[in-house]
């Protein structure tokens, strides 16, 4: 696998052409970004850890039958991906309210939603990502009718697994922002799941403490957001027990675990 040029770069990564046409290389950036990009920092080791996190979610969401992106991790930073047509939205689902939603709702922070609640925003930050409807997908055809039921059916076992799978690590799985991609299979049209799972796009509290295991960390300036995202990687088994916290040993550790295999 060749890495070819750089073919778009965004806020937390970079997509790289490879000598196949439908494969590209997602490489993750340790930038931070928030608040439609008015806040910026560069978080040593992020990248690497959100890596490591996204590809044991979307392996194991691969195997319980959601198709997505990934095709394998390469290294500390990349990952080889089916390259996709993204649907310019972004589904944000949500099991507890916390965030923009207190804020639009008046509704109180922590509040447990008696269904997990989907909600769709356009992708565009020159637009601030805004809040659309369904009926807006539609009505200017930014996705079929098919893909959205589609969509929604995948979204609504991903959350499930999702909760328990975080359930048993004891993290509460609040909300999350998933996004998809449209490509050929076997020369049919599919609608897969595409760019990243992890703490930059999740919120994970624990579950006795409800201690803030994600980007909120840099968004309410709590500091410690890489031994939040370590603590993550730790609990769902990416990294041993005894790994201390700082990004080089981040860096060693899954080294040493890749040789092991
Ligand atoms: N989210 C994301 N990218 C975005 C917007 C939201 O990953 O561009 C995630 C965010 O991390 C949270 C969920 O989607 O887990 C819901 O975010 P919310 O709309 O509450 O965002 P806020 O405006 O509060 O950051």
């Amino acid at each position: 696998m060749k890495k070819g040029k750089k073919l778009y770069e965004g806020k937390a990564k970079i997509i790289y052409a490879t000598n196949d046409k439908n494969l590209v290389i997602q490489y993750f950036k340790d930038d931070a970004t928030a608040f439609n990009n008015q806040k910026k920092s560069t978080i040593e080791g992020k990248g690497v850890l959100n890596n490591r996190i996204s590809e044991h979610i979307l392996s194991n969401l691969s195997q319980i039958g959601i198709k997505n992106h990934l095709v394998k991790r390469l290294n500390m930073r990349e990952q080889i991906i089916k390259l996709v047509e993204i649907i310019p939205i972004e589904f944000i689902v949500r099991n507890v309210a916390t965030g923009s939603i207190t804020k639009r709702l008046g509704i109180e922070d922590g509040t447990v939603l008696k269904e997990p609640l989907i909600e769709y925003c356009l992708k565009d930050d020159k637009l601030g990502d805004p809040l659309i409807s369904e009926e807006h997908i539609l009505a200017f055809d930014w996705a079929s009718k098919t893909e959205i039921d589609k969509v929604k059916k995948m979204i609504l076992r991903i959350n499930d697994f999702m909760i328990g799978m975080f359930r048993g690590v004891g993290i509460k799985l609040i909300d999350f922002k998933l996004e998809f991609g449209r490509v050929k299979i076997d020369g049919k049209n599919e609608v897969i799941l595409a760019d990243e799972i992890s703490p930059d796009t999740c919120r994970l509290w624990d579950s006795i403490t409800e201690k803030k295991l994600d980007k909120d960390r840099f968004r309410k300036d709590l500091g410690d957001l890489i031994p939040a995202y370590t603590e993550v990687a730790k609990r769902l088994g990416i990294l041993h027990e005894q790994s201390n916290v700082s990004a080089v040993n981040v860096t060693k550790l899954s080294s040493v675990k890749r040789k092991k295999k």
